[in-house]
Order: C-alpha cells, then sequence, then structure tokens
C-alpha cells in the first residue's frame, strides 16, 4: 500500500479505527460501483443515514449512463451530457474510493482493492452491474466487438463507435442489430435503440434500412413499440422474432456479417451485437451468482442468499419479476440502505417495496412507457396486482395522442435529469 494511501485509509478511519470513534458509529457501510445502484445508494445513505460511515469504490473517474446513449445514436445528444463525476457526492461527505476490487472476503467482511489495501464494512451493498457473455453468440469476442459495436455496458468508446459507423454507412445501407434472450440489461432499451436509429436513418439516410434479430417473440412494450415502427418508421424497420429464424448463432466481423439459427445470414454495413448477458464478475467470483450466472437474493430486503451482511441490488441481482434497469437499482438501493441500518442498529427491516418505471424515446415528442411496483416478501419478489401498465396505443388515445406522446417525452427527459442529479449528489 503506498504511503498516501495509508495515510488517507487512516485519515478517514478505515484502516485501524480507535474503539472510541467505532462506538460513535452506527457501522461502516461500504458500497461496490458507482452506477444507478451504487450511487444512489451512497446519496440516500448520506442523507438519511447521517450516522453511518458511507464509502462507495468506483473503478471509473466518470460514469457514462446507458440511459440516454440511444438518444447520442439518434444526434440528439452528445456523450458529455450523460456523463457524471463523483464530485457531488464527495461533497455530501461520501468518501469516494477510486479503485477497482479485487476481491469480497465475505468471511473476514473485507474487500481487496487492486492495489492491495483492504476495505472492512460491517454492510456491504454491491451494485457492480453485469458482464457480456463473450462467446455466447460464437464468434463474438472483444475483438469482435470493435467491428461489431454492442454499446450496452457504460462504454463511452462503444456508442461512439457506433455512432462513427452509422455516420459512415452508405444511403441505402444495412444497420442489423441483434438481440438476446431474457434476462439482460434494460428490456425496452433494444427497441428504443431501434427508433433511435431509425429517426436518424430517416433524417440521414431515407433509402437505408434496420434489420432487427431477436431471440425471443415478445418484448416489453411491443405493441406500443410496433405502432410506432408503423407510424414513424414505414419501410426502415424489420423486426424478426425467434419464430422467424430471428436468434444469431453466430458472427462473422470481417465479413460484416450474422447467422441465425437456421442458418440465414445477414450482412449489414452496421451490426450492432447485444449479446447474452451475466452478472459483473467481483460478484461471480465472490460467490454469490447461481448457476444463471446472476446473483439469487432475499426479496424482503436485497441481502445476497448466499453470503451474510452483503446485499446484492441492481442488474447483477435476481429481482424477477422487476426489469434490470436503472430505476430498479435505485429503488433496491433505498431499500437495502434502510434494510442495512435498520440491521446494525438492531432494528427489523422495514416492509419491502420497490418502484419501476421505464421511459422509451421512440420519436421527436413522442415517448412511451412501462410502470410497476412491486412486493418483496420471503417466498418471491412480486408484482402487486394492478399497480402498473404500458401507455395507452394511439388508437385509444385519439385525438389526444400526440399530447400525450408529446408529454411522456417530457417526462423521461425530466426522469433522467432528477435520477441523475440525486445519484451523483448534484442537487
Ligand atoms: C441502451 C440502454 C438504455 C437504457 N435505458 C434505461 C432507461 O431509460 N431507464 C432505466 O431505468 N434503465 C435504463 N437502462 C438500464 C440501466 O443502464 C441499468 O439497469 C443500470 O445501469 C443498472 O445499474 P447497476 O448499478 O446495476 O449497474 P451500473 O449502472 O452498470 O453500475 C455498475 C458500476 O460498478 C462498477 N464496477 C463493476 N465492477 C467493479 C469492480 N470490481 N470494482 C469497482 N467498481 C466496479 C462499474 O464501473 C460501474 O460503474 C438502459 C440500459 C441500456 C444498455
Amino acid at each position: 500500500m503506498t504511503i498516501q494511501r495509508r495515510a488517507f485509509l487512516a485519515a478517514t478511519g478505515l484502516l485501524a479505527t480507535p474503539r472510541l470513534a467505532r462506538a460513535q458509529q452506527a457501522g461502516r457501510l461500504v458500497i461496490l460501483g458507482g452506477g444507478f445502484g451504487g450511487a444512489s445508494a451512497a446519496r440516500f445513505a448520506r442523507d438519511h443515514h447521517p450516522r453511518l460511515d458511507v464509502t462507495l469504490v468506483e473503478r471509473g473517474a466518470r460514469f457514462t449512463t446507458c440511459p440516454y446513449g440511444n438518444l447520442v445514436l439518434a444526434g440528439r445528444r452528445d456523450v458529455e451530457s450523460i456523463t457524471f463525476g463523483y464530485e457531488g457526492l464527495a461533497a455530501r461527505g461520501v468518501r469516494v474510493v477510486r479503485q477497482s476490487v479485487a476481491a469480497v472476503d465475505a468471511g473476514r467482511k473485507r474487500l481487496r482493492l487492486a492495489d492491495g489495501a483492504e476495505l472492512p464494512y460491517d454492510r456491504l451493498i454491491m451494485s457492480p452491474g453485469i458482464d457480456l457473455r463473450w462467446g455466447a453468440v460464437e464468434g463474438y469476442d472483444e475483438a469482435a466487438a470493435a467491428r461489431m459495436p454492442h454499446g450496452w455496458i457504460p462504454a463511452l468508446q462503444q456508442v461512439t463507435v457506433l455512432r462513427r459507423q452509422m455516420e459512415a454507412m452508405p444511403e441505402g445501407g444495412v444497420f442489423v442489430m441483434t438481440i438476446p434472450d431474457n434476462p439482460f440489461r434494460c428490456p425496452p432499451g433494444p427497441y428504443e435503440r431501434i427508433c433511435m436509429v431509425a429517426e436518424y436513418l430517416k433524417r440521414a439516410k431515407p433509402r437505408a434500412k434496420l434489420i432487427a434479430l431477436d431471440a425471443k417473440n415478445g418484448f416489453s412494450k411491443q405493441p406500443l413499440f410496433q405502432d410506432a415502427w408503423r407510424e414513424l418508421y414505414p419501410g426502415i424497420v424489420e423486426w424478426r422474432g425467434a419464430s422467424e429464424d430471428g436468434r444469431v448463432v453466430r458472427v462473422r466481423p470481417a465479413a460484416m456479417e450474422v447467422e441465425t439459427e437456421f442458418g440465414d445470414k445477414v450482412k449489414g454495413d452496421v451490426v450492432n451485437v447485444i449479446p447474452p448477458q451475466m452478472a459483473a464478475r467481483v460478484a461471480r467470483d465472490a460467490g454469490l451468482a447461481d448457476e444463471s450466472g446472476w446473483c439469487p437474493v432475499k426479496p424482503e430486503t436485497m441481502e445476497s442468499a448466499r453470503a451474510p451482511d452483503i446485499h446484492v441490488i441492481g442488474d447483477a441481482c435476481i429481482a424477477a419479476p422487476m426489469p434490470k434497469s436503472g430505476f430498479a437499482a435505485s429503488s433496491h438501493a433505498k431499500h437495502a440502505v434502510a434494510c442495512a441500518a435498520a440491521s446494525l442498529a438492531g432494528r427489523e427491516p422495514p416492509a419491502a417495496t420497490y418502484f419501476n418505471t421505464c421511459y422509451s424515446h421512440v420519436g421527436p415528442d413522442y415517448g412511451i412507457s412501462i410502470v410497476g411496483v412491486y412486493r418483496g416478501t420471503p417466498q418471491r419478489m412480486e408484482e402487486v396486482p394492478g399497480s402498473g401498465g404500458i401507455s395507452p396505443r394511439t388508437a385509444a388515445l385519439g385525438e389526444r395522442a400526440a399530447e400525450h406522446r408529446r408529454l411522456e417525452a417530457l417526462y423521461a427527459d425530466g426522469w433522467y435529469e432528477s435520477i441523475t442529479r440525486e445519484m451523483f449528489g448534484i442537487a
């Protein structure tokens, strides 16, 4: 450990906390991952549990959100406008440690950081997100992703590469997108992406086509997306589900070609492969994932089903029927913090209610959404009957349709603004 780092940890009480100082703390809450779940947890813990000692460990200096990445593809946003730093959280008293976590020692209740330092915790909240399953689609590895970008993890470069490829695409060219089976990050995300790419093509390359090859037959907000493709992008968007041989099993980056289950070969000028996914490595290495690659949790507290004193939240955990969304991760975060604080204070955890809303932009002044409220019980996570639903279809809205869609697009922007301000301690 460097002297600087030792001095930092000693100054913050993390290295060897004197008994007196410890007694004044309600406990050491360490949060792994500064994305939607982790940053939200840090903010909520700092604001609502002032006696907790809150440390956030994140490997990146800045965080580029996946939400609104599709708007970068449409040319409506730039990457800088969806990228945030951790100064706001630090200014609010969150101890931000910029390090990669090499290992979680659940037995000794410590994290081992990449620089060799150890970080002890009383309670750990992990929100490390996802990894891509390289090789699950034959031929799709990290080298292939340079030619056939996924744009599916907060990797600024990937969205930028995809956008540049779209700009370089010839008029009359083909954009191919491959979509995985459930579960995966952001169930409506690929379909919002279809819309945002189509919006760009309609404007910049009106003779181009987008072919989406899907490993499943049904998807989130399907009737609304399909209405929008017919209304806004006729002749541009073609979607093929699994029963129409849409499942892609192989890619050939050199030929910019993908191959389906039954041998159809589809070539694209741009090929966007969204591969199958799993919980991020740090969670799998810690033994927190099951054979599915995702982490089972107790729905009433978001505690790991596999290790004590650890909550696993966000995309990495199994919280179905909740979707893997940023909104859901933030909702898990608030409940996990409340449960951690209660447990450290020797109290019972509060009742578990979680929320989700996923907005999608589908065209100019045209937004749609899906909403759900969920209850975590010792047996399962369940949607509260009658609590949610999707936006009405255009036919049902009649002459109010345009105004309704315009308002939903505004609500989407409001949601993005408020969740990012909350997560990053901006206001
Ligand atoms: C195209 C697209 C559009 C989307 N749109 C929406 C939307 O409109 N609304 C919505 O609610 N959701 C949306 N999502 C989903 C949303 O991005 C995810 O659900 C959300 O990011 C999950 O939060 P998380 O905290 O689990 O993971 P992340 O936000 O990915 O955060 C994980 C963090 O952990 C860090 N980390 C991982 N391992 C380590 C380690 N070993 N050491 C240190 N740090 C580590 C990572 O660097 C990262 O910062 C979208 C996703 C995509 C791909």
